[in-house]
């Protein structure tokens, strides 16, 4: 093929990918929005370089092949998992899997930590008791979703906070959770997310967690959740 029909090919195909409004931010894989390496000692860069590059980068491929097999490229991810149960095992394990990684990359960061401030924690105070109450019950969930799942801080219709855990890729989006609601945080508690640098010590990788949250983010989730 000569070089101008190659050109062509690639800037029509990108045409119709900018073109595609709903989905077009699905369809660029983003670069992660600090380096590998800035969240240790808590999270080793080796895990962080496997899990973006390779186990995200996969559910991001696959769910935009899901999403174009299933003719759903003009929907945004809100809508397809609010009738996540009508639609292929294969957009709801891949969907899932996008969504929740690029919501976990960005409620960590480097220089995070310490506690939420604002708004945010006086709901936690009011819905928990406590910062610590929350703490606790959190890393409960984490701790005993059984097998590969996540641990979650969502905000309700009504607009109270609660914790969950969910199975595999589902999140508390999807119509088939059994609480539903926006999430503000999660915790990835597969084992691909902590192995290397922790083993079987989930509880150790879980409390490790609160030295990476990046509470602006999760308070700017939770003003736009209750907007
Ligand atoms: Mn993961």
């Amino acid at each position: 093929m000569r070089k101008e029909i190659i050109l062509l090919s690639i800037i029509t195909g990108l045409l119709i990918t900018i073109n595609n409004k709903t989905m077009a931010q699905e369809f660029v894989f983003p670069d992660l929005p600090y380096a590998y390496d800035a969240l240790e000692p808590y999270i080793d860069a080796q895990t962080m370089e496997i899990h973006y590059s390779k186990h995200y980068k996969a559910y991001h491929t696959n769910f935009v092949k899901a999403a174009e097999d299933n003719n759903i490229t003009d929907k945004s991810v809100e809508d397809i998992f609010s009738k996540i149960s009508t639609y292929p095992a294969a957009v709801r394990n891949n969907g899932g899997g996008y969504y929740n990684h690029m919501l976990f990359w960005q409620i960590m960061g480097p220089k995070a930590g310490g506690e939420p401030t604002g708004k945010l924690l006086e709901k936690i105070i009011s819905d928990f008791g406590s910062f610590e109450n929350f703490k606790t019950e959190f890393e409960n969930a984490a701790k005993t979703q059984f097998g590969s799942g996540w641990a979650w801080l969502v905000v309700d219709a009504q607009g109270k906070l609660f914790v969950t855990n969910t199975p595999n890729q589902d999140n508390p989006l999807m119509d088939i959770a059994p609480k539903k609601g926006t999430p503000i945080l999660l915790l990835d508690v597969w084992e691909h997310a902590y192995y290397l640098k922790y083993q079987n010590r989930r509880p150790d990788y879980v409390s490790s967690f609160w030295n990476v949250v990046n509470w602006n983010k999760v308070s700017d989730l939770y003003l736009k959740a209750i907007k």
